[in-house]
């Protein structure tokens, strides 16, 4: 079962996906995650993809991309895969659709979180003082909405034209949230 978990930065994509993964037996793909285990493995790609990511910046497509295909690939993959963070724009999305077709994979489902964007404000800047990730400071989370709804915001209306959209609202406990997205999945 490959389902995508699609919405803006913040709001809780990463802890949905983990609740599915665990539900359904198949692994979690954050596409963020894998970057900043090349950040912290000193990799050339995570010392490139880190002066981005810092900036609030998207990491090249084609980048992107050939590090979705191989996790396609890989064995532990072929049940299904909870991507989060993938696609993040239109060509990657162009890009995963075909994959999928070549490695004869159908898509589940995206499933996509809604939340107004004070509350996504609110999440971020709560994560900046909890995680202290690098790339959370006021200016880059500013940055990041702004590319969010430039570069990502169109894969919504992308799967949306394709009916393979689950608005989810993404207000309430996490346990709410994950019961809403259960629902939708059935
Ligand atoms: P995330 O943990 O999903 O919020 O991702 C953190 C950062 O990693 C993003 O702000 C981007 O700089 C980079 N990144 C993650 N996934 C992608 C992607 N699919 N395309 C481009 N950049 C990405």
């Amino acid at each position: 079962m490959h389902i995508i978990l699609f919405g803006p930065p913040g709001v809780g994509k990463g802890t949905q996906a983990k609740i599915l993964s665990e539900r359904f037996h198949i692994p979690h793909i954050s596409t963020g995650d894998m970057l900043r285990e090349e950040i912290k493995h000193q990799t050339d790609l995570g010392i490139k993809a880190k002066v981005l990511m810092d900036a609030g910046n998207l990491v090249a497509d084609d980048i992107m991309i050939g590090m979705i295909r191989s996790v396609l690939q890989s064995h532990e993959c072929v049940n299904g895969i909870i991507l989060d963070g993938f696609p993040r724009t239109v060509e990657q999305a162009t890009a995963l659709e075909t994959m999928m077709q070549e490695l004869h994979i159908s898509l589940k489902r995206v499933l996509y979180i809604e939340v107004t964007e004070e509350h996504i404000m609110e999440r971020l800047v709560k994560r900046l003082s909890v995680e202290h990730r690098a790339d959370d400071t006021a200016e880059t989370i500013t940055k990041r909405i702004t590319i969010y709804k430039q570069s990502t915001a169109p894969v919504k209306t992308y799967f949306e034209s394709r009916g393979l959209l689950s608005s989810v609202n993404g207000e309430g406990s996490v346990e709410v949230v994950a019961q809403r997205m259960l629902e939708a999945l059935k």
